[in-house]
């Protein structure tokens, strides 16, 4: 009856173990593309990075057993669409990229509705980081934590796709999300077209009402090329962060979701943004 809480010990104790050999790969990564100045970064992003490791903590702690407790409720309720016999005749490398190219599509959905006025006060935790590092993937408020998993594994089981491909997907999406959300000024040439690049994520969490709105694939740039929302003007050095929050207490942050004045400025931050982008670009003025 308590399956739930032993896998949610064992997922807690895998789960730190692995981060801290993440952290050394990126560490690593910083000292080779900034030199000495990996130093001076890591120094001014330590507030940030202390507020993402607590988040990180409390998330692991609260909600893993929530998590466990859901993902074993939908699998004794048949939640399917297709039935899973469909993937069996289908070669397993093809079935895993289905996987992951359906696990991103449902995925850059989910982000755009986190963007709507409804979700924005419990995304918004993920924005207020203004130094952007690999880790500010795990900043994330419970409340959206539990929206994400909810959303992406109701349709990936509804969709029946075995659980090899399930698992593949979250791999891929979890290491290559700590990969987009890393301080790297790389943007894959033309390459950035098909694949979302560090900068291309980075414009996603710039404070500029231009870059709102936009970006919201995690592996697919070509959602956001076909849904109209991909923006890569250059590399990203435009400030991070969400104006009048970035700098709001852990706490704070926690309680955000939970005021209705909330929902009020995030209504008014919509509106705002969808004038923004029903004006005509720069490029169409000239
Ligand atoms: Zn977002
Ligand atoms: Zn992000």
């Amino acid at each position: 009856m308590y399956d739930f809480l032993i896998d949610s010990f064992y997922l807690i104790g895998d789960t730190a173990t692995k981060l801290f050999g993440i952290a050394l790969i990126f560490l690593a990564l910083a000292f080779i593309v900034k030199g000495k100045k990996a130093i001076s970064a890591l120094r001014t992003a330590l507030p940030n990075t202390v507020f993402n490791i607590n988040i990180m903590a409390l998330n692991l702690l609260l909600l893993t057993p929530v998590l466990v407790w859901i993902s074993q409720l939908q699998k004794q309720h048949n939640l399917l669409l297709i039935q899973p016999d469909t993937w069996q005749s289908i070669p397993e490398p093809l079935v895993i990229f289905v996987a992951v190219f359906l696990g991103d599509f449902i995925g850059y959905w989910r982000h755009r509705f986190e963007h709507t006025s409804f979700l924005w006060p419990s995304h918004m935790m993920h924005h207020s980081d203004a130094n952007m590092t690999w880790l500010t993937l795990e900043r994330f408020h419970p409340i959206n934590r539990l929206s994400t998993f909810i959303i992406d594994s109701t349709f990936l089981l509804a969709v029946g796709l075995p659980p090899y491909a399930i698992l593949i997907n979250g791999l891929v999406r979890h290491y290559y999300g700590f990969f987009i959300h890393a301080d790297l000024p790389w943007a894959y040439g033309k390459l950035g077209y098909v694949f979302v690049s560090p900068v291309m994520h980075r414009w996603h969490h710039a404070e500029e009402q231009a870059a709102h709105k936009t970006n919201f694939a995690t592996v697919f740039a070509v959602f956001d090329l076909a849904f109209g929302t991909y923006r890569v003007p250059g590399l990203c050095t435009k400030p991070l962060g969400v104006k009048g929050q970035s700098s709001a207490s852990l706490v704070a942050q926690l309680i955000y979701p939970f005021r209705f004045s909330s929902y009020k400025t995030g209504a008014a931050r919509q509106q705002y943004e969808s004038k923004i982008h029903a004006q005509p670009t720069e490029k169409t003025l000239r």
